[in-house]
């Protein structure tokens, strides 16, 4: 069985959504699991449905959620002129789950509430496009995926509870197979044992399909995207980015670790476990080879380039002078952990620590009042971060050339720069 995943981009319009059947007909006696995401920008839309709930402003929550309703009602209408009723009665049973919620005032967390509404975004397409299909004789089971994948309740970024998931595939997931060819299920989302709706993070399909390929043992997963593969660098800043036709899964950690916002970076580790080989197609060309991951350590790659904007620079200074040590260094990290923020660059001195994170002013001002405890603490923002493997020297002076370089560090493989200011590079 192989397991395909489309992504918002991939089902942003009924036209999109109408070239699935030709792609899903060259795999006739295949079986399917399909995860999808939410249409297009629906996410980003819910996530504003849910600010301004919480913020106390109910009747703008609703206007806005009417918007979407209204979207997600006129493309099911124009996939299935007339409707299905049973479609329209479970689209509306799902508008109504939230409608209810925006009437009460928030006595939980936002993160909670943030799921609550978010999650919809995936019941909604996944509904649309799997009548869609059967209608078009592409028959298919549509699965409530939250019935499957258990998580804590950590909020906006649960954590799979895998046992209790695999136990789910086997009684929940697998009896359907024997019935029909294709399951449809949303990624991105789960449910904690007491139902409530949870979110993997967001861009999280990728890592939903990725958990269904290893409990399934799929022969593959394909990701189908709008692109033509997996680039060395985003296209929109390079303009001579280069396809690659061949990755290996740790390369691909790499990026994803990086900031190239290529695949979700928890995708690969279950596919890896089971040596599943990942394909990243794209669904305009579907002819076309697409990039294949895999395994086997893939040698002579272009040099592999990714920019991350918005970056601060925390400087971490002893108090005391004293050498900051292995103590500080500890410290620091377990305040990094426990905010759950990721050092995207770090550099240790004698008595000053500079870690370079992505910026978040929340969790930026909630580390500084922490670490301020024991450093005095200076932040600079606006900053640039690029990073450059399998570099020649060369490229990284054609790059970095002219601009203000705030920290740089060298290994044997990579190469990052931190840069002030927001730059536009030219290779
Ligand atoms: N719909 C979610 C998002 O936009 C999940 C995903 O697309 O992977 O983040
Ligand atoms: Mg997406």
């Amino acid at each position: 069985m192989k397991v395909f995943k489309f992504g918002g981009a991939s089902v942003n319009s009924t036209e999109r959504v109408r070239s699935l059947p030709g792609i899903l007909r060259v795999y006739p006696d295949e079986k399917l699991l399909i995860v999808v995401s939410a249409m297009g920008k629906t996410t980003n839309a819910l996530e504003a449905v849910a600010q301004s709930f919480y913020s106390g402003d109910a009747e703008k929550s609703m206007t806005l959620f009417a918007d979407i309703k209204k979207d997600h009602l006129n493309k099911a209408e124009s996939l299935l002129p007339g409707g299905r009723p049973d479609l329209h009665s479970r689209l509306q049973d799902i508008f109504t789950e939230i409608e209810w919620l925006l009437l009460d005032k928030p006595t939980r967390g936002f993160d909670y509430y943030y799921d609550q509404i978010v999650c919809l975004g995936e019941l909604l397409s996944s509904s649309i496009i799997s009548d869609f299909l059967n209608e078009t004789g592409i028959f298919n089971q549509w699965l409530d995926v939250r019935d499957v994948f258990a998580t804590d309740d950590q909020f906006r970024s649960a954590n799979l509870e895998w046992h209790k998931t695999e136990i789910n595939v086997r009684e929940k997931v697998e009896p359907f197979f024997r019935e029909t060819n294709i399951i449809l299920t949303q990624g991105f989302i789960g449910a904690t044992d007491s139902n409530e709706s949870t979110t993997l993070g967001r861009e999280g399909s990728d890592y939903s399909a990725a958990i269904f390929a290893n409990l399934l043992n799929a022969d593959s997963i394909t990701i189908w995207k709008d692109v033509e593969g997996i680039m060395n660098a985003d296209p929109k800043v390079f303009p001579d980015a280069r396809f690659i036709r061949e990755l290996d899964y740790d390369e691909v950690i790499e990026m994803a670790f990086y900031g190239a916002q290529v695949i979700h970076p928890k995708t690969i580790k279950p596919l890896q476990n089971k040596n599943i080989p990942l394909l990243v197609k794209c669904f305009l060309e579907p002819a076309l080879p697409g990039t294949r991951i895999h395994s086997r350590h893939v040698r002579h790659l272009p040099p592999i380039i990714v920019l991350k904007k918005d970056q601060t620079l925390i400087h971490l200074r002893s108090r005391d002078f004293s050498f900051v040590g292995e103590e500080g260094a500890a410290r620091l990290y377990s305040i990094l952990s426990a905010q759950h923020v990721q050092a995207n660059l770090m550099q240790t001195g004698a008595v000053i620590l500079q870690v370079c994170v992505d910026h978040d002013p929340e969790k930026i001002e909630k580390l500084v009042l922490e670490a301020g405890v024991i450093f005095d603490i200076s932040v600079e923002k606006g900053l640039t971060l690029l990073t450059i493997r399998h570099y020649q020297p060369e490229i990284v002076q054609t790059l970095i050339n002219g601009k203000e370089i705030v920290l740089q560090q060298w290994s044997l493989g990579t190469v990052q720069t931190l840069i002030r200011g927001f730059t536009e590079l030219q290779p």
